[in-house]
């Protein structure tokens, strides 16, 4: 696989200590031959390439005591890169008002399936989706919406006889009368591109405001699932992508490359037939997957510990100055995981050497980003202004409960109070910080 031809090319770095310019050269022929039989995309794979390259030679890197370590963070950062940056795509999500999710794709992609996946997610955010039926022509996949939006507890609009840019009209105007914010239409695939099928879509598009048309594609497909991206979006213009069958993908090449082909990132990934499984796509997560979570990883986080220290003393200091609201927990969670996650970051700590950087749980701040996110900038900044109503929106808007809610302004409280303390003693600091997480 992709990940153990790359631990491959890192290991036969490592046995160098000092790099020459034709190790790297050597290195970066065999990330390109793994990327190309990863289905990567030819040209992506050549730029992906040059850019590591380029920046490997570069004197910091040839000059440094971890060469080897170095060339393996200048990958991930580019694979990071790759699929968008540090940040998840977001949703155009509009906060009042109704908000409109068209879904396109082949068929057999998986469309229908996400369609209802999308609404259990909104769901769990407090929001009332809609799920509307415009695959018209086969009977079977109106049956298949109204069975999969009853197990994600979403109602399902349907109008027999009615051709879908009529059908996604009329919808809109029950789910305003039924007060559903988010309507999702399930339109119709094909087993190929063809040009019925895309004037279709783009006739709904002019019956309706869509805000978000989402391509669902399979990522086994490969190469040609980001063939089939590029044709829809010069065709329909889409916002973002929905990889679904992620589960099935030994390669990762349509990951890699969607993004570089058609310019539109991946939002999401379905990672199995369930309902629960989707996720919002991070690329970072992606790359650390790609690049293996053990060997490798370990040896990123070990570089990023000399090249992260001057940021990690930034964190410090800005702690120290006692200016700390949510709206800097998140910035620093940001840096944390930059940092390679909670453990990395509190080796890094005067006074944490105690600490069992494996012990921590990094999904803990997945939880805690999505209740600072369902937050009001007010809020943020100053959290004791949030009342049982707001603690009760804030835990649904970001699948949490009102004790996880409370736990988190407890914590929050906690944490603004060691700082003061982190003055006195850094090393009672760390060890705390450890225990909280
Ligand atoms: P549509 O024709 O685009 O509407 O596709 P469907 O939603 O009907 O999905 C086609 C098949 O793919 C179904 O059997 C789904 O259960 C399956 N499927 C959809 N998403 C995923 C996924 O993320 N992982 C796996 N393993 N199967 C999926
Ligand atoms: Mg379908």
């Amino acid at each position: 696989s992709l990940t153990d031809r790359l631990a491959g090319v890192f290991k036969k770095l490592r046995g160098h200590g000092k790099l020459t310019e034709a190790d790297i050269k050597a290195a970066m022929r065999e990330v390109r031959m793994a990327l190309l039989e990863a289905d990567v995309n030819y040209k992506v794979a050549k730029d992906f390439c040059a850019k590591v390259s380029e920046r490997a030679m570069g004197q910091e890197v040839m000059e440094s005591l971890t060469p080897a370590q170095q060339v393996v963070k200048i990958v991930n950062e580019e694979l990071v890169a790759l699929m968008g940056g540090s940040e998840a795509a977001r949703l155009n999500i509009k906060n009042k008002g109704q908000t409109i999710i068209m879904l396109c794709g082949l068929q057999g992609n998986g469309k229908t399936t996400h369609a209802a996946k999308l609404a259990k997610y909104f769901i769990k955010q407090g929001r009332r989706p809609m799920l509307v039926a415009c695959d018209i022509y086969r009977p079977a996949a109106i049956d298949q919406l109204q069975v999969v939006g009853k197990q994600a507890g979403a109602p399902v609009f349907t109008l027999p006889g009615a051709k879908p840019p009529e059908i996604a009209k009329k919808a809109l105007a029950h789910a305003k009368d039924y007060g559903n914010d988010i309507v999702i239409l399930d339109t119709a695939g094909r087993l190929q591109i063809d040009d019925v099928l895309m004037q279709e879509l783009v006739d709904i598009k002019e019956a309706v405001p869509v805000d978000e048309t989402l391509l669902v594609v399979d990522a086994m497909a490969g190469q040609d699932a980001v063939n089939v991206a590029k044709t829809f979006n010069e065709k329909v213009s889409i916002d973002g992508i929905i990889l679904t069958k992620t589960d099935g993908d030994t390669r990762g090449g349509a990951a890699l490359s969607v993004l570089a082909v058609t310019g539109k990132p991946i939002k999401f990934q379905g990672t199995g037939e369930k309902l629960d499984d989707l996720d919002v796509f991070h690329p970072d997560r992606m790359a650390s997957r790609i690049l293996g979570m053990g060997d490798v990883l370990s040896l990123i986080e070990r570089a990023q510990e000399t090249a992260d220290e001057k940021a990690a003393e930034e964190t410090a200091k800005r702690m120290l100055e006692n200016k700390f609201d949510m709206n800097d927990m998140l910035d620093q969670f940001a840096q944390i995981r930059k940092m390679g996650g909670a453990g990395a970051m509190l080796s890094m700590l005067p006074g944490a050497s105690g600490i069992d950087a494996s012990q921590v749980d990094d999904k803990a701040f997945d939880r805690i980003e999505a209740m600072i996110y369902s937050m009001t900038k007010e809020e943020r900044e100053k959290p004791s202004i949030i009342n049982p109503k707001r603690k009760r929106r804030i835990a649904a808007g970001s699948g949490t409960t009102v004790a996880d809610v409370n736990k988190l302004l407890k914590q929050f409280e906690m944490m603004q109070k060691m700082m003061k303390q982190f003055k006195k003693s850094p090393k009672g600091f760390a060890r705390r910080l450890g225990g909280m997480m």
